[in-house]
């Protein structure tokens, strides 16, 4: 989503400034609003605020285009930059200008060539144009590092790539190690050729590049204008750089062919042949964020009938090439040549590690969201594969027959069958054979009581994990900081608020003050990271960025208001709003470093209260000793001032004294301080509250909190069938009334399929963000019973109308087994998958982690909490297919096919 949410986040986030915009504070780096600091002043007349603010400006204004060259920053220094030059509210300039550029915080630790992974526009990096980048690090020097990306079309609109590819360039006959070259996936050939010979020094005409992915020669990239993504190059793919030999002729040859490649354009490439634990037990090399697939994929390869069908070769009898909404094959028979690797027929041909490389080319050609290297969803790539290998498998041929979409009165039976065969006279396939069911929808017109029903296919059910209610709220996780007291030190506890979608800042400080028992005027609201409060939340702004990745930050003061920059009380306030850091005594002055990586060890969480502006010097000192504890006695810390967000201690500056000096001019009205103590022991003992590095991840998103508050499958299918209120956007066109009303929805499952795939809605979806709910479901490996939730007439196919039973209890038990679970741990962004999945070969359970694969236990499988897909197949259907192997001869096949 990089990139084409740009001109929207910039609307979005800024918090309104009040028509009247307050002057701030001239300077930050002093105590009090008029002491002089020359080297402040020097150092802002060298830039031009408002100079700066103008040229800038209407650069920022722009949409990515494909091929343009943009440049990413840290986005804390943008922050900071925009405040020095007012570019919000158009103020005249204050405070000193920031330092260099530093991105060093977009790195992986220790790297200066890889970015982090799930860097998040806006809240990470901006991105710049290429001339807003020549203009601030002329303005700026020492900026760097310099950070340039393409622009590349994805789907319709244009984004920046900004991972690109990592390839490892060899030098034929060289005994070097490999270069590591960072390209963007949308360089041609041509380019990449250049920057290559570049690079090794050499002249392009003497040299011919391979693809030489797993160091085997496949083929030459010489076709001058294709892509790199076009040629299947993938991230940390291997290139050769052949060099003419000394009769200036190229002598290698692609003698890599493997058996499986035929004519498929597939070329899932088998990585390791050795160690292979059994048939199926198959790893899946990670291409880059790819574990996703990896677990779909196996999933989908340990449904019995469904990977059959592929690894047999049967699939290629079935194969529709005309299909307009198909991919002529290809997706099908990068599939099946997959399945066919994993599952081989004889023993001989066993490997251990496959590179689904053919796979994910050709799902990137069906969907292009699947192009790129970015974690995604599996539930959504389920959906999707299911719908393109359908598609390629298709066995109604073209053209196809036209049936109406007009609805049919009769009784439910009657209509559920109509509309199912309608859809089946163009939709027959394998795919559906097995993985099709239908929905009933039932609308209730709450003004005349008309009832309308509708009937629809699934090949997924998608279960909620909260009432319809919950799930219009967003939730935040909040680390709440309490004030001290006489009594006691500050005390922190987590706290869990949902407020409505959208909501404002305003709305969770509300929320937060309504569970800790306070005016929302005593809550301020931050971010912090690593110690580093780099944001204090305006009432105006949006607070969705938090709900997908961090932990919110509050804390208890007297006044909130003096905290916020644009809404402060309108008479000027008596207090002033102290953040105090406490840093270690031999590095007072160490820029604290809101990277937790860059940083040695994590520092302690700041402090943040309110002062009386007119005080002296020892009162200072008394404050800030009992924030941090009642029995702190003053003069074991050293207070140092900082600017307002205490990035730096003031360069000249030192520790300010402690007397009885009353500060001149009063407290600014917002102050930074640091602290650091006269004994260094006291910084590791752990009776200073916040001191103690946390003990739980702070990214613990919606995670962590939710523990203990598990649900089973059957709340989950109760609470797919709960009736809902529509809302008024979605609400429904009565026929009756001819009038739109908020219907009543009930949706339930008509008939449920051969293979029932039940996806686990934990990923809540808002503009930009998707939140994670952390909640464990249980569920049976053995004998789910679906007759209490399947509506219709619960036939097995083998006996068609059996007439829907009214009382539940008396029906039979429709059992259901499971024989894959797709699991996702951590937060969306930067989260992993794994599958779980029973061998049909030996019944015992296997975790597949990327290339992977080991033997668990069955009960390890369902009490993870990780579950999000879960693989059922019906009993009866299992005890219904042939026993042992139904493989028709491969080699026959292929025969008959061509
Ligand atoms: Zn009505």
């Amino acid at each position: 989503a990089q990139g084409r949410s740009r001109r929207k986040s910039m609307e979005e986030e800024p918090p309104e400034p009040p028509a009247a915009s307050p002057v701030l504070p001239p300077r930050r780096h002093s105590l009090s609003q008029d002491d002089g600091d020359v080297a402040t002043a020097e150092e802002a007349e060298r830039h031009n605020a408002q100079e700066e603010r103008e040229q800038i400006k209407p650069l920022h204004d722009f949409k990515v285009q494909a091929g343009a060259t943009y440049h990413l920053i840290t986005a804390s220094w943008w922050r900071e930059w925009s405040d020095f030059v007012g570019l919000q509210d158009s103020t005249s300039p204050t405070g000193a200008p920031p330092p260099p550029i530093d991105n060093e915080d977009l790195f992986e630790a220790g790297s200066s060539v890889h970015l982090r992974k799930g860097l998040v526009e806006e809240q990470d990096f901006i991105l710049l144009t290429q001339k807003e980048w020549e203009l601030l690090s002329k303005w700026y020097p020492g900026s760097g590092p310099e950070i340039a990306r393409r622009g590349v079309l994805d789907g319709t609109y244009a984004k920046v790539d900004m991972y690109g590819l990592t390839l490892l360039v060899y030098l034929h006959k060289s005994s070097d190690p490999p270069k590591e070259m960072v390209v963007s996936s949308a360089a041609t050939l041509r380019e990449f050729k250049e920057m290559a010979c570049r690079e090794f020094d050499l002249e392009p005409s003497e040299v011919r590049v391979w693809d030489y992915f797993h160091k085997k020669l496949h083929k030459t990239l010489e076709t001058p204008g294709e892509k790199l993504k076009k040629s299947q190059i993938i991230n940390n793919n291997d290139i050769l750089l052949e060099l003419k030999d000394e009769h200036g002729k190229f002598v290698l040859k692609g003698n890599f062919q493997h058996s499986y490649y035929r004519s498929t354009g597939g070329e899932n490439t088998v990585v390791n042949s050795s160690r292979s634990m059994g048939r199926g037990l198959v790893g899946l090399q990670n291409l880059g964020n790819t574990c996703f697939m990896a677990s779909t994929l196996q999933c989908l390869s340990n449904i019995p009938r469904f990977r059959e069908y592929f690894s047999s070769g049967v699939y290629l009898k079935e194969i529709n090439r005309q299909n307009p909404l198909g991919q002529e094959g290809k997706l099908a028979e990068a599939f099946g040549d997959l399945l066919r690797l994993m599952w081989p027929s004889s023993d001989g041909d066993m490997v251990s590690v496959v590179a689904p490389r053919g796979f994910k080319y050709q799902m990137g050609v069906f969907r292009p969201e699947f192009q790129g290297y970015q974690q995604h969803d599996s539930s959504e790539l389920m959906n999707f594969l299911l719908d393109g290998l359908h598609e390629d498998l298709n066995r109604v041929p073209e053209p196809k027959p036209y049936v109406e979409t007009v609805g049919r009165e009769g009784p439910d039976e009657e209509v559920a069958q109509f509309r199912l065969s309608q859809y089946r006279r163009r939709n027959d396939s394998q795919v559906h054979d097995l993985f099709l069911g239908q929905f009933k929808s039932t609308l209730v017109c709450p003004v005349c009581g008309n009832i309308s029903i509708t009937f629809d296919p699934y090949n997924m059910v998608s279960l909620p994990l909260r009432t319809h209610s919950e799930e219009m709220l967003t939730m935040y996780s909040v680390k709440f900081w309490r004030k001290p007291t006489p009594q006691g030190p500050r005390e922190c506890s987590m706290l869990r608020v949902g407020v409505p979608k959208g909501s404002k800042v305003a709305k969770v400080r509300q929320a937060i003050a309504e569970q800790a028992e306070l005016d929302p005027n005593q809550v301020v609201l931050a971010t912090v990271r690593n110690g580093y409060c780099y944001n204090i939340h305006e009432d105006a702004g949006s607070c969705e960025y938090n709900a997908s990745s961090q932990t919110f930050f509050a804390f208890e003061v007297a006044n909130a208001a003096v905290f916020q920059r644009y809404l402060r009380p309108t008479a000027v306030s008596e207090l002033s709003a102290v953040t105090v850091y406490m840093k270690h005594p031999n590095s007072p002055k160490a820029p604290l470093s809101y990277s937790a990586a860059a940083a040695q060890k994590p520092s302690p969480d700041p402090i943040l209260f309110n002062h009386p502006r007119s005080t002296t010097m020892n009162e200072i000192y008394q404050a800030v000793a009992s924030q941090i504890s009642p029995d702190m006695d003053p003069s074991a810390i050293e207070i140092y001032v900082a600017d307002d967000r205490a990035y730096r201690v003031e360069k000249t500056g030192g520790v300010i004294p402690n007397n009885r000096d009353p500060v001149k001019g009063g407290l600014k009205e917002r102050l930074g301080l640091v602290v650091t103590f006269v004994d260094p022991k006291s910084l590791v003992t752990t009776d200073i509250p916040g001191l103690e590095p946390e003990e739980t991840g702070a990214n613990g998103g919606a995670s962590g909190s939710a523990r203990g508050n598990t649900l089973s499958i059957n709340d989950c299918f109760d609470l797919f069938s709960t009736p809902e209120k529509l809302s008024p956007e979605d609400s429904w066109y009565c026929p009756k009334c001819k009038n739109h009303v908020e219907a009543n929805k009930t949706m339930q499952l008509w008939s449920a399929p051969e293979v029932l795939v039940l996806h686990l809605k934990r990923f809540s979806y808002s503009r930009f963000f998707r939140n994670k709910i952390g909640k464990a479901v249980s569920f049976p490996l053995e004998g789910l019973d679906l007759s209490p939730y399947v509506v219709g007439p619960q036939s097995t196919g083998a006996q068609p109308g059996g007439a829907a039973a009214e009382d539940a209890s008396e029906r039979p038990p429709l059992l259901y087994d499971c024989v894959a679970v797709s699991e996702h741990m951590g937060s969306l962004g930067g989260g992993h998958y794994t599958a779980s999945a029973k061998s049909c070969e030996d019944g015992k359970w296997y975790k597949f982690n990327d290339a992977s694969v080991r033997e668990v236990t069955g009960s390890s499988v369902n009490q993870s909490g990780d579950a999000y897909l879960l693989f059922y197949v019906r009993r009866d259907a299992q005890e219904e297919a042939p026993q042992g192997e139904t493989k028709v001869e491969e080699e026959e096949e292929e025969e008959e096919e061509e």
